[in-house]
């Protein structure tokens, strides 16, 4: 009896475990939470939309101390599987439930009484990860959430999440700008639209470093998309998109909406059809090949391509990808 006391006083603090919907989710967790056991639901290379779990993904959920959603109805799927797991802790409204989106301004919201538009974006976009400015509020949530679930090390978190912040914020403006000016300024005029107009009566657009600096070729440039996964990063980087291959997120074209696709590349001179890795490329392939736009495969999420490992990777692959 007294060595299995010992046994028991000696043993590490369990991991806490951790399920997340979506690869990105679960990278900003690890940064969070480098000791947790992660599992995440979809893998990069599959579309988001849809997933069909496995008795062992469901095991997993009905285990975890923490589940993470991105939300706004991107993944339709996960009520029923938090039906199905029997895990009362991690239901929505529990210490163990995350909606990472929370806090989020929500672009392509769909007006009118009626909210559904029987598309995959019935609550308004939900890819709100191609914006980095967006990634550091999920951070947070996140924070919170592990803090709830483990308070011991709450202080942790969240002061982990304070640094991503920066991080990110580095990775945005340059590491020149982040110093002088300060990170969070420069969110603000970023969020208000103001940050390349502030920059220039400064004399400082030359100075703008990172991502927005590496990204200014992209600005006014127009393309035409696959699936409408883009609107957070097309606000952020300035993109000017003239047409998407869906009729709407998830109804697949008609021959007639495809024809109008190309009469808009060809009058807009979009050089560029960009598909997520996770899409079917056949008709994007097809209109490249009438119009003489180029076709670029893209990473949705991290683990989309195989290169891009982590959040950062992802958002440097589709700035040098789109800016080619
Ligand atoms: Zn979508």
């Amino acid at each position: 009896m007294m060595s299995l006391l010992v046994l028991l006083l000696s043993l590490p603090a369990l991991a806490q475990e951790v399920v997340c919907t979506l690869p990105w989710l679960g990278d900003v967790t690890r940064v969070l939470a480098p000791e947790a056991e992660i599992t995440v639901l979809v893998q990069g290379t599959e579309d988001p939309h849809h997933l069909s779990p496995t008795p062992a993904l469901t095991a997993k959920v009905g285990s975890a101390d923490l589940y993470v959603e991105n939300g706004l109805g991107l993944e339709p799927w996960s009520a029923a599987l938090l039906d199905g797991a029997g895990n009362p802790g991690i239901l929505p409204g529990q210490p163990g439930f995350v909606r990472a989106s929370q806090g989020v301004t929500r672009l392509e919201v769909p007006s009118g009484a009626t909210p559904a538009t029987g598309d995959l974006h019935p609550e308004g976009n939900p890819h709100i990860w191609l914006d980095p400015l967006n990634v550091p509020i999920v951070a947070d949530n996140i924070a919170a959430g592990l803090a709830r679930i483990d308070p011991e090390n709450g202080e942790a978190y969240v002061e982990r999440a304070k640094t991503f912040r920066h991080e990110v914020q580095v990775r945005t403006y340059g590491e020149e700008l982040v110093g002088s000016l300060g990170g969070d300024v420069l969110d603000g005029l970023a969020r208000g639209g103001k940050l390349y107009d502030f920059l220039e009566s400064k004399g400082l657009s030359d100075r703008l470093g990172g991502w927005l600096g590496e990204g200014a070729a992209l600005r006014g440039r127009s393309m035409v998309f696959h699936h409408r996964s883009w609107a957070y990063f097309i606000d952020r980087f300035g993109l000017r998109v003239v047409d998407y291959i869906e009729v709407r997120p998830g109804i697949a074209p008609s021959a007639a909406h495809l024809d109008g696709v190309k009469m808009t590349i060809q009058f807009s001179g979009a050089k560029v059809i960009g598909v997520t890795s996770c899409y079917d490329d056949q008709h994007a392939r097809v209109l490249a090949e009438e119009t003489g736009a180029t076709l670029v495969r893209l990473p949705g999420d991290v683990g989309g391509i195989p290169e891009v490992s982590d959040y950062y990777a992802l958002i440097d692959t589709l700035v040098a990808r789109l800016g080619e």
